[in-house]
């Protein structure tokens, strides 16, 4: 196996990103970042400070402002702002809400995908997110686009909701994922959508462990 691999994994909510990329980072020895968690993040502090997820210009003064740091835990990252942990807020209704409003904003993006580049720093890494494979790391070694039907998606994300007894219907569930994955695949910058050279993976009846052993024989 190659030493340093750079992995990039992209595709539309609840496809099982994160539990794969985490997965897999740990069985190849490498970090793992959930890019998601910096949107999320900066999507409750402008709502903790009051500005509105409409105001493009203060939301990108935000992004550039706030120490919005990446602490590695465990092979994972948590994100904290003046030494708060913001991991707590980050699956709130609120966040959910808003955040694909917030992602859209070039400024926003600007400054956290410099963050992203910067954490990845030419090391092997595994990466996830939305845009992975076309703008953050466009020379990844491995770029995967995971898919799977809107109702497998939403069956997941469900269950994992469910298992944290966080209080929510599955109706509601996918509907939120629905007008998030409507939002970021038509917004003008970084759109959700597989790099040219992307590997294709549909998950709908593969295990998380299945589909690592995938990229695990796509690495080698
Ligand atoms: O992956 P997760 O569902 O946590 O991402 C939350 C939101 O953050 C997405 O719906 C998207 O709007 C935004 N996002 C993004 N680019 C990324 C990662 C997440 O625009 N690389």
């Amino acid at each position: 196996m190659l030493k340093g691999t750079v992995v990039a994994i992209d595709g539309p909510s609840g496809v099982g990103k994160s539990t794969v990329g985490r997965l897999l980072a740990k069985s190849l020895g490498y970090p793992f970042l959930d890019t998601g968690i910096m949107y999320r993040a900066l999507t409750w502090l402008a709502l903790e400070k009051g500005v509105s997820p409409e105001d493009e210009e203060a939301l990108s003064r935000l992004a550039q402002e706030v120490p919005l740091e990446l602490r590695p835990t465990d092979g994972d990252y948590h994100t904290t702002v003046d030494d708060r942990n913001l991991t707590p807020f980050l699956r709130h209704p609120v966040v959910e809400r808003w955040v694909s409003h917030v992602s859209r904003v070039a400024g926003v993006r600007e400054a956290l995908v410099r963050q992203q580049q910067k954490v990845a720093g030419g090391e092997g890494i595994v990466m996830a997110g939305r845009d992975i494979g076309t703008v953050v790391l466009p020379h990844a070694h491995l770029k995967i686009f995971l898919t799977a039907t809107p109702q497998e998606r939403a069956q997941r994300r469900y269950r994992e909701l469910v298992s944290r007894e966080t209080p929510v219907s599955y109706e509601q569930v996918a509907e939120d994922m629905k007008r998030r994955d409507d939002i970021d695949s038509r917004r003008a910058v970084s759109p959700l959508k597989p790099a040219p050279d992307a590997h294709v993976l549909d998950t709908d009846d593969l295990s998380p462990e299945a589909v690592v052993e995938q990229i695990k024989a796509l690495i080698k």
